[in-house]
């Protein structure tokens, strides 16, 4: 079954290509849509419905997602992607992370995510799925993207930067949200 992604981001395509190998999953850059709504399931919307208008009578798909710190207030939360400001910078937004957790031991952190779909009858659904864990005092890994390299999910001792595509979509915010939007889709779509 084809499934249109609305996104740019070539990470979250692998890995929604991993996660759910039995779909064609078909990227779509939403376009200049303006993600301003107040958490990632109203943005996951926005995106979703730019890419349905444009494929009537098919599956479409949005993710929205982002890091929440607890001693931050659940910062950098639905800015996580242009934390450090405009346009978004993944180096500039970790270090803006590091600076912001200097001295602060309480390091609890969740990713979240959201996902929003519209059926090839125009019916909407959503799905989340969070991963809590703890953000690390300096970068360590090189997989992944965005903060996998300062986060450690519950456990574990490694960073997401650090486990394999496997060990990271067993546990991660996506792969849990996917693993619920699978269920629906299975539940509607047969
Ligand atoms: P979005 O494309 O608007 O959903 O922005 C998501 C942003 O949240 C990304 O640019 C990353 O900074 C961060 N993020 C979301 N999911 C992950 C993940 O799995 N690993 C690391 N960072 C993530």
């Amino acid at each position: 079954m084809k499934l249109y992604v609305a996104t740019g981001n070539a990470h979250k395509i692998r890995e929604i290509s991993e996660i759910l190998p039995d779909f064609e999953v078909v990227a779509e850059n939403p376009g200049d849509v303006e993600e301003n709504a107040p958490d990632f399931t109203g943005n996951a919307f926005i995106k979703v419905r730019a890419v349905a208008s444009r494929h009537p009578g098919c599956w479409c798909m949005a993710d929205d997602s982002g890091l929440e710190v607890s001693a931050l207030g659940g910062e950098p939360g639905v800015r996580s992607a242009r934390y450090a400001g405009e346009p978004g910078d993944t180096a500039a937004n970790n270090r803006l992370l590091l600076e912001k957790l200097d001295g602060v031991s309480e390091r609890g952190a969740r990713f979240v995510c959201a996902i929003a779909l519209v059926s090839p009858d125009g019916k909407e659904f959503s799905v989340s799925g969070e991963c809590p864990g703890r953000i690390v005092s300096e970068l360590t890994g090189s997989r992944g993207f965005g903060y996998d390299p300062l986060f450690v999910p519950d456990g574990r001792e490694r960073t997401f930067a650090e486990l394999s595509a496997g060990e990271k979509n067993a546990v991660s915010h996506r792969g849990r949200a996917l693993a619920a939007m699978r269920k629906l889709l299975g539940e509607c779509a047969g």
